[in-house]
């Protein structure tokens, strides 16, 4: 038999049919979104946007577009995320690019920001000063280059124990137009910071160790495994964090983390315990679940 690749795509195909017979392809083999993905492949081994694809649908592929796009076909129906093959994800409305060194973005994570932006707002109507940011576990910078896009007088530092993240985050931040206000160090958590922040912002590693065979192959086998992993009970992360926080933030600052499904409540508690007084009940994310929890360093 052929490898899967090869299989999918005879040569010769207009770009109307390699959509058509890779997104079968891949609904055959039980992926969610066979037509998106079909778009985002084709549109990455051919290097045309959604619209050039839409106006050149009667154009044959060449031989070596043939090939490059079977190729990442044949990665996907080994699970590799699309956003792992074409190197790039959209988050907050911006354009990240991702390696195998950081997470893929979620839109989960987007409630991080929202909930970051609201406590910002909180925070300026009572000290009119600029924000100054700590994102702890930065990976790809989603969360920090969010807040610095919509925030143009706050400045920030992103921490990560893996030095490949803090190149894609740098790479980011520098692609965005965003690295004059961004800092990049590497540590353990807040480890090498110090000094006084109006937000500290995590999306830490919070599944439990047990739990991370039974996670989608999308997840298992391409996430870092670093910035899954949160130890036997999941919460490993939060503690450090926890002390990190009251060590960094001024008093009256913020910290919002994303947690796990399940995890709001263990996670408001143990912050509580740690110094961090609970504010609010935990922000939803887009499926209803408690996404994100927020404390407020008041000592
Ligand atoms: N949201 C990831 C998942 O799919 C986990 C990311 C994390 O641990 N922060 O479970």
């Amino acid at each position: 038999m052929n490898a899967p690749g090869n299989a999918v795509l005879a040569p010769g195909m207009t770009i109307g049919r390699a959509r058509r017979e890779v997104a079968e392809r891949l609904r055959a083999h039980g992926l969610d979104t066979p037509e998106l993905d079909a778009r985002l492949l084709v549109g990455h081994a051919l290097g045309l946007d959604h619209h050039a694809l839409t106006v050149e649908f009667a154009r044959v592929l060449t031989r070596p577009e043939t090939d490059r796009l079977g190729a990442d076909v044949a990665r996907r129906l080994g699970h590799e995320p699309v956003a792992r093959i074409v190197g790039h994800k959209e988050f907050w409305s911006l354009p990240l690019r991702i390696t195998a060194a950081v997470l893929v973005p979620r839109p989960e994570t987007e409630t991080v920001v929202e909930a970051a932006l609201a406590v910002v707002a909180r925070n300026r109507a009572e000290r009119p000063a600029a924000a100054r940011i700590a994102d702890i576990g930065v990976g790809s910078g989603a969360i920090l280059l969010a807040l610095l896009s919509e925030l143009p007088h706050a400045v920030g530092i992103g921490t990560d124990r893996d030095a490949g993240a803090l190149e894609v985050a740098r790479r980011n931040a520098e692609h965005l137009g965003l690295a004059g206000r961004a800092a990049f160090v590497a540590c353990d958590f807040g480890a090498a910071l110090a000094g006084s922040c109006d937000l500290v912002a995590s999306n830490p590693p919070y599944v439990a160790t047990a739990d991370i065979a039974t996670l989608a192959p999308e997840v298992r086998d391409f996430d870092p495994r670093g910035a899954l992993d949160g130890g036997s009970d999941g919460l490993t992360a939060y503690r450090a964090i926890a002390a990190d926080a009251c060590r960094l933030l001024a008093p009256g600052g913020w910290l919002v983390v994303e947690v796990g499904i399940g995890q709001a409540d263990a996670v408001t508690a143990l912050l509580a315990g740690g110094g961090l007084e609970p504010a609010g009940a935990p922000c939803r994310d887009l499926s209803g679940g408690p996404r994100v929890v927020t404390a407020r360093y008041n000592p």
